[in-house]
């Protein structure tokens, strides 16, 4: 039979480069492939429901009480749970636009009303106009720093006064699921900033710096009130046999995977700076990803980028804060990125 030979990167208009998830480009470490695949013969099994073994590992890895966590699958997951536990029609949930895309759909999902408040030139969380977008009917607030996808993470006394500025029946999500990227020594610490503030709640996820997007878990550190409020909206046994598995021994084999987590910071910062030699405008970049201005060229850029093999992430909504999300890969990705970038024309500003 014939056999088709394997085509040249891009050719088959097959990306050869995914960069477009923010997912960690290292495989899995041998210790977790191992813990990972004793559980999975115990697949005939339901999980623990408690997520006994992880709760207490994480408890102790995040110096927190075992009943301020909850899990899911998932940050997404959590962060629909926690909605659906909060909201109800008529009450209003405040987040930055351009954000993550999941917030307008959580939203949504509750019959809460979405008020997005755009970002400030820099890409930035606008907390003044965001603390001036809070009404009576203000239930929930979304803070995604570093934000996705723009990249600049808030600064901690930055936050803190937001917090101390809105009433304290207002519960204020801060979505850290790029945490470990932050290299901004003013960055947010979510958890010293919940110290004290019951109405706080932090979202964080194995997905991005931990590489266990697959596996899907993810978990929110909270008041115990609203962590039990949590659990009992979730699914139960959302997170698997594997999954636990695969977080347990990840957080065993941490000091290895944030070892990687410093050379993907590396090549990020690598990557800014290429990327604003060749003349773009990139906001500071806290997360494993760059953003790339596009305006009305971001659908041309990201065809660019697909001819050479490499698929990013393009937000085009003919309004503001269009542009390219881009990964931080392997380093012949993140070298092929610059290539691609210095065929680009230059983005027509908005
Ligand atoms: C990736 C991401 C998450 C978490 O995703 P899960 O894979 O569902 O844990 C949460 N928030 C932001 C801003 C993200 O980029």
């Amino acid at each position: 039979m014939y056999t088709a030979g394997k085509p040249a990167p891009g050719m088959d208009r097959t990306p050869s480069f995914k960069l477009s998830s923010n997912e960690n480009p290292f495989p899995p470490l041998p210790g977790v492939m191992e813990a990972t695949a004793a559980a999975v013969a115990q697949m005939n099994r339901y999980p623990d429901i408690a997520n006994t073994q992880m709760t207490r590992k994480l408890s102790n890895r995040l110096s927190v009480p075992e009943e301020q966590l909850a899990f899911g699958t998932g940050s997404v997951a959590v962060l629909y749970h926690l909605l659906l536990a909060a909201c109800e029609v008529g009450d209003e949930v405040v987040y930055a636009w351009r954000s993550f895309e999941a917030y307008p759909i959580a939203v949504q999902l509750t019959g809460a009303t979405q008020v997005p408040v755009p970002l400030a030139p820099g890409a930035v969380h606008d907390l003044a106009a965001m603390r001036r977008a809070v009404t009576p009917a203000t239930k929930v607030i979304m803070l995604c720093t570093p934000n996705n996808p723009t990249g600049p993470a808030l600064h901690h006394q930055q936050v803190i006064d937001f917090i101390d500025s809105v009433p304290d029946h207002i519960m204020i999500v801060l979505d850290e699921a790029y945490a470990e990227f932050i290299t901004d020594p003013e960055g947010l610490r979510g958890l010293h900033a919940m110290a004290e503030r019951p109405n706080v709640v932090v979202l964080r996820t194995f997905s991005k710096a931990y590489g266990l997007a697959g596996f899907r878990v993810g978990y929110c550190v909270a008041d115990p009130q609203v962590a039990a409020a949590v659990r009992a909206v979730a699914l139960p046994f959302g997170v698997s046999i594997a999954a636990q598995a695969a977080v347990i021994a990840s957080l065993d084999a941490e000091a290895l995977l944030l070892d990687r987590v410093a050379e993907l910071v590396k090549a990020r910062d690598a990557l800014a700076v290429g990327l604003r030699d060749l003349g773009f405008e990139i906001p500071d970049a806290q997360g494993n990803f760059v953003w790339l201005p596009g305006g009305p060229q971001t659908d041309s850029y990201a065809a660019a980028f697909a001819r050479a093999g490499v698929a990013v992430r393009p937000y085009a909504s003919g309004g503001d804060w269009d542009g390219l999300r881009i990964t931080v890969g392997e380093p012949a990705a993140n070298a092929l990125v610059l290539e691609v970038a210095a065929t680009l024309a230059e983005p027509t500003l908005r």
